[in-house]
């Protein structure tokens, strides 16, 4: 063990989780621990970082962890080899696939997880040295219908907008984002808009989600319409006169037949409420909104990506920002909030079947481009399979061999059953992890390659706005493991290609990369890292995070958008509007399965738990898999709140925690996707997931699956807790959860006291006090070895089951006092402590029981007041959405949040310039600049088209034309160049300076580094 340093310099690096890459600064405590903090000086989150981010620390134990190369031996066991040997043995089975199959025969499924320079050496390997296009990955689940869209629309997978846009946007529109949870630092950054700025929020969901309690206008639509809202905006654009002609004839082509079909698909406020199924008044206010705001901006995620219509959704709302020529400029444009730490990375790299390196295709020119700048003896000449096809083709015998790296397909693609199924046909399957055992590994992996984790490398991510941050080590390689880049190039030399990948570091392959994304380039490529090509390692050591494009010869600039002045890369160097088709569910719901399910994330877990998994604090937020339904469903299903159900789809069931909740819409059900086999006995969410995929993206549709829902009865439920790893019962419901200091397990059953109390013997072992009420259905007992408690089992009745808050918090204490001992198996706290309930605030551990103590005490009547009084929601800021809900819920109202009584505050006085606080004033006052300005054109330049009848662009714009006029003279106002001041927003620089100061200034003053347990203990390898 290294005796710890001093003062450990703190290390920049970015957040493993989501796609707003948050900079983190780690400081390791010399033990294999570190202190987790968010990199003030990053711009992507200046400081702020989420729930997940700040437990970061939490999870860096070596439990679990694959240290080793192991090989599945002859008795079906994984034993522990020399890297050569496993080296070897993939590199040999490979070739020998290839030379008796062909390069079809084999696939690699990378993820988002890699890094940028893991990823690039996969791809250069599979596709311009083994002749195969079959590498896909995880990011094909994310964002593959964003990348369509991107390529259909402007050419090129272009990202056009920036983070900054969401602080400058007036208007800000998330399309199936449940941001508040999955992009929490992002989303905050939009509430601090709509507080400082007054920017308005709309969200469009089924469900009423936490997002949604900071909107203004919440629209709950029916599933999969988007298309048909978007369509029903571009054609009210065109009727009211709305759209940027200029733009259009200079940049796009394509207008005509896409508003011809947007008016066949949705003409009108009726027809799209009736599509929707949302109330005209909202479907009005939501069209007047996003016409009178030239300074719109339009996020969206998995609810417009997992489709099996998710590119013409992407479509439909880029054809209402190329329509406006709000795209671009500063708070405007539309913009895909991608969800993995690195998607965007691996989009760069060629990651998907259907891309190649660089942001470049499958042309007969970019082919040969490729191939001459690698001098790759075997190029790939088209597309390879996507995901879903590469997992049937697998089941059906055309894959032989598979290397996996990173992800975890056996639980996280659709039909997962189906999925592990077809993993055991193969002749040759690899798997590159961090950890010892999850689904894909367990499903019968070959050869087992240990890869080193988040901490332990070195590389680089691009995050959702094009912002390429590094990654650095801060941790040593434990045991044998070793970067996934170096893993893929000692294969690649072992196949005889040395010379091509003699990558002695991160820094080679990323010069490499840059070079590439520079080759034959001459600007008709939107990837340009020419400035980065002949970086040094020194500089590369040093680089500070830095958006693309970065041409050499250019200084970089600060404004990095793409397309205000058109300039897309298609060859005619135009846009193309997208005739969207008629949105459709594409498998219907039926009296057997009478429900869609849709599934998604919870606010403290990310994936399949494999590392959010390891914080006991996090795993307080939602420690149960669940599904959310809506009361008059659950009441027709006769399920109660707190009851288990079985869901059923036509591929599979799971049993889970019923949750009855306003926030879901009627008809549809709501799963997370996080548990595995590995951690609950019935929980594995992508079983029962459809396959049904879009046809330009390849992208599963996870939203839409028809479902069934009936009750399943316990009548038994309880909870285990032991120091060391517990092993699950066998035929009882069961969820591991990470507790402090013990492994623990919740528990449902039809078992009685006796069952329980035989398996109390070998769950715990040890010396055993019991307590047991056959009459009563009780049983409880707990071990103690040396006189330290080392497990508890505790089985109640299902209406009065036991709660394990006292008992855990007795494992979090290194000695049990008398007293603690003595009321043990009573699962009271000795101190009479209630329990705090499901955790709220993961930063502090404050549950809902002390929130809505707190609330009905009236010792807190504002959000402030909750953070003054418990300092919930006064870190991160990710459950202040849950807060306000709770407020709501207690009939206060979240506004009264805002003590400044329609005042401003001294700080904010002093942060808001005079404009923006005069533009917020007026609105407060019912003015209605917003709405004003818009019909006057708000930019002073920008033409106006009028009638619904619009059939030429020529003769609507004449239309238009006249229209203005009058209009001008009737109100004796011109778009003047005042005007558009009024309107327009502050300087985008003053607000992000002022807006950045403010964050950071909350996040100094709340931080409190002894409150928040960012500090773990890590030990280092254990030798055999
Ligand atoms: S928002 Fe949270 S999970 Fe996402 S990158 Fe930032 S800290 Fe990580």
């Amino acid at each position: 063990m290294n005796a710890p340093l001093p003062e450990p310099p703190a290390v920049r690096t970015t957040c493993p989780y989501c796609g707003v890459g948050c900079g983190l600064l780690a400081r390791p405590d010399g033990y294999g621990g570190a202190e987790i903090t968010g990199d003030p000086d990053h711009p992507a989150n200046f400081g702020r970082i989420c729930s997940k981010g700040a437990a970061l620390g939490e999870t860096l134990s070596l439990t679990e962890r694959l240290l080793y190369p192991m090989l599945r031996q002859g008795d079906g066991r994984l034993g522990r080899v020399d890297w050569h040997v496993a080296l070897d043995r993939v590199a040999a089975g490979l070739e020998r696939i290839l030379a008796r199959h062909g390069p079809d025969a084999i696939a690699f499924y990378l993820s988002g997880q890699l890094l940028t320079e893991d990823y690039y050496v996969a791809n250069k390997l599979m596709k311009g040295f083994l002749g195969s296009p079959n590498v896909d990955t995880n990011s094909r689940l994310c964002m593959a219908s964003t990348v369509a869209g991107h390529r259909r629309a402007f050419g090129a997978d272009t990202v056009p907008g920036s983070y900054e846009d969401l602080d400058q946007a007036d208007l800000l529109v998330l399309v199936g984002s449940n941001a508040a949870w999955c992009h929490p630092v992002l989303f905050q950054r939009m509430v601090e808009n709509k507080r400082v700025r007054g920017a308005k929020i709309v969200v469009i969901d089924p469900r009423r989600t936490a997002t949604a309690e900071d909107a203004d206008l919440h629209l709950a639509i029916a599933p999969g319409m988007d298309t048909a809202l978007f369509c029903g905006v571009l054609a009210h654009l065109a009727d009211r006169c709305a759209l940027d002609y200029r733009y259009i004839d200079a940049h796009t082509i394509g207008f005509e037949n896409a508003l011809a079909q947007a008016r066949m698909i949705a003409p009108d406020v009726a027809a799209t409420a009736k599509l929707t199924r949302l109330s005209r008044a909202d479907v009005a206010r939501f069209f007047d909104l996003f016409r009178d705001t030239p300074h719109t901006v339009t996020c969206f995620s998995q609810g417009v990506n997992q489709s099996a219509q998710g590119t013409d959704k992407v479509n439909a709302i880029i054809n209402c920002h190329l329509a406006t020529g709000r795209i671009g400029r500063r708070g405007q444009g539309p913009f895909s909030l991608t969800g993995q730490p690195n998607a965007m990375g691996g989009r760069e790299v060629g990651g998907l079947a259907n891309q190649l390196a660089a942001h470049m295709t499958f042309t007969p020119e970019d082919v040969d481009r490729v191939r001459r700048f690698w001098n790759a003896p075997r190029m790939a000449a088209r597309e390879g399979a996507k995901a879903v096809a590469m997992f049937d083709a697998i089941a059906r015998g055309r894959i032989k061999a598979l290397w996996v790296m990173a992800t975890n397909p056996a639980v996280s693609l659709p039909r997962a059953n189906y999925v592990r199924e077809a993993l055991t046909q193969l002749d040759l399957f690899v798997v590159s992890e961090n950890v010892l055992a999850n689904d894909t590994v367990n499903a019968g992996a070959h050869v087992l390659l240990p890869a080193a984790a988040w901490g332990e490398k070195d590389g680089t991510v691009t995050n959702s706005e094009r912002r390429i941050s590094r990654q650095r080590q801060f941790l040593p390689l434990p045991g044998e493991a070793k970067p996934d880049w170096w893993i893929v190039t000692q294969v690649a030399r072992r196949m005889g290609f040395s010379s091509a990948f003699a990558y002695q570091s991160a820094a080679d392959i990323f010069r490499e990369h840059a070079a590439l994304s520079a080759f034959e380039n001459g600007g008709r490529r939107d990837f340009d890292l020419s400035a980065l090509a002949a970086i040094s390692e020194r500089a590369f050591d040093q680089l500070d995070p830095v958006q693309w494009p970065l041409r050499a010869g250019e200084t970089p600039q600060m404004d990095s958008r793409f397309f205000m002045q058109g300039d897309f890369y298609t060859p005619d160097r135009k846009a193309r509007f997208i005739a969207v088709e008629p949105p459709a569910p594409k498998v219907a719901t039926s009296r057997q399965f009478p429900f869609r399910l849709n599934t998604g994330r919870v606010r403290d877990q990310w994936h399949t738990m494999t590392r959010s998994g390891q914080s006991a604090r996090l795993a307080t937020h939602r420690p149960e898999p669940f599904v959310d339904i809506h009361p008059a469903d659950a009441k027709a299903m006769k399920l109660s709140d707190g009851c288990f159900a079985n869901v059923t789809t036509r591929f599979g069931s799971c049993v889970l925690k019923v949750a009855i909740t306003e926030e879901q819409r009627r008809g549809s059900l709501f799963t997370p996707i996080h548990w595995s086999d590995a951690t609950a006995s019935a929980a594995r969410i992508n079983d029962l997931v459809m396959p049904e995929t879009d046809r330009y993206s390849g992208q599963p549709d996870a939203k839409a699956t028809p479902a069934s829902i009936a009750p399943v009865e316990f009548a038994f439920r309880g909870f285990a807790l032991a120091r060391r790893p517990i092993s699950a019962p066998h035929g009882a419901w069961w969820t591991r959860v990470a507790v402090a200091g013990a492994s623990g397990l919740l528990l449902a059953t039809n078992d009685g006291p006796e069952i329980w109390q035989t398996r109390a013997r070998q769950m715990l072992g040890g010396e055993l006090a019991e307590y047991i009420d056959r009459q009563r259905g009780v049983y409880r007992a707990a071990s103690f070895a040396a006189g330290e408690l080392t497990g508890c089992l505790f089985i109640g009745a299902a209406a009065t089951a036991p709660q394990w808050d006292a008992v855990k918090a007795l494992f979090a204490a290194e000695t049990l006092s008398e007293e603690a001992r003595g009321v043990l198996l009573s699962g009271r706290s000795a101190d009479g402590l209630v329990s705090a309930g499901p955790i709220v605030c993961a930063c502090f551990s404050i549950g809902l029981a002390t929130i809505r103590a707190a609330i009905e005490a009236g010792a807190a009547a504002t959000i402030e007041g909750i953070g003054e009084a418990l300092r919930a929601g006064t870190n991160c800021g990710s459950c202040l959405p849950e807060l306000k809900r709770l407020m709501a819920d207690a009939g206060i109202e979240p506004a009264a949040a805002a003590s400044r009584k329609g005042g401003y505050t001294r700080l904010e006085a002093w942060l808001i310039p005079l404009d923006c606080r005069r533009r917020r004033e007026s609105i407060a006052a019912g003015k209605k600049t917003l709405r004003r300005s818009a019909r006057c054109g708000g930019n002073g330049r920008r033409m106006q088209c009028s009638s619904s009848t619009t059939t030429s662009t020529r003769s609507a714009r004449r239309r238009c034309a006249s229209r203005s006029r009058r209009r001008a003279r009737k109100r004796k106002s011109t778009c003047s160049p005042c005007a558009a001041t009024r309107t327009s927003p502050p300087t985008s620089s003053s607000i992000r300076a002022e807006l950045c100061l403010r964050w950071f200034t909350t996040a100094r003053r709340s931080w409190n580094p002894r409150s928040s347990s960012t500090i773990s203990t890590r030990f280092f390898p254990i030798r055999r």
